[in-house]
């Protein structure tokens, strides 16, 4: 699993300080505390590549991973949102940035949306994926925290959601359970991740 080698390598806080735009990247979104971070850890099998405690307004930036002996396929760490905290003018420059970010980047291949089974679908989650799919790419979300739920709790969730995304966007959204604590459906979001990477 090529994903296990995932390395940090820069954070931008604003456009100019992108990597060059070549190559292949996907990017992870995810409301604060939804486990975007320990999502991160386990499709990269590392403990400690997306610290997983984070201060509001420190995470203001996108977290470029490299993929080594890759030189242009990376991951990319959204800022997580819905932080109550931030102030509305810092929260309008992060959205103009990420909406510009989906809008002009070339390298980007896909998006995934990581929500907590147990709150799916909120505003901010159909608006990353409203980004993407606006733009023609493909988004894959993860219902984690399924080690919460029991399966038949989860599989009806799962079942929901999925029907909601195919009613909002066809076929461009697909989704699945997962639990970055239980390793749940690991294997599945590194094969669509691998995918889009073309690794
Ligand atoms: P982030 O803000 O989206 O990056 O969320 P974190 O990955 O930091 O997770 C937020 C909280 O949820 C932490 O206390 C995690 O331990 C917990 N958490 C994350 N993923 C899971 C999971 O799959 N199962 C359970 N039970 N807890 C999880």
């Amino acid at each position: 699993n090529p994903l296990e080698r995932a390395q940090y390598l820069l954070a931008a806080h604003n456009q100019r300080q992108l990597p060059a735009d070549v190559g292949y990247e996907v990017a992870f979104a995810g409301r604060s505390n939804a486990g975007k971070s320990t999502a991160l850890n386990a499709i990269c099998r590392q403990n400690a590549l997306a610290r997983v405690s984070k201060t509001p307004g420190r995470t203001q930036q996108l977290v470029f991973f490299g993929l080594p002996p890759h030189t242009d396929r990376f991951l990319v760490d959204l800022p997580g949102y819905g932080y109550a905290k931030v102030p509305k003018d810092l929260q309008a420059h992060w959205q103009a940035f990420i909406q510009d970010y989906f809008n002009t980047r070339e390298a980007l291949k896909g998006l995934v949306v990581v929500m907590d089974i147990r709150h799916p679908l909120k505003e901010y989650d159909l608006q990353m994926l409203g980004y993407a799919v606006e733009n023609g790419l493909p988004a894959h979300a993860l219902l984690t925290k399924a080690d919460k739920l029991g399966r038949n709790a989860a599989n009806q969730t799962l079942f929901a959601v999925r029907k909601e995304l195919n009613a909002l966007y066809a076929d461009s959204v697909s989704v699945q359970v997962f639990s970055g604590e239980s390793k749940v459906g690991v294997d599945e979001a590194v094969g669509v991740i691998r995918s889009w990477l073309e690794i």
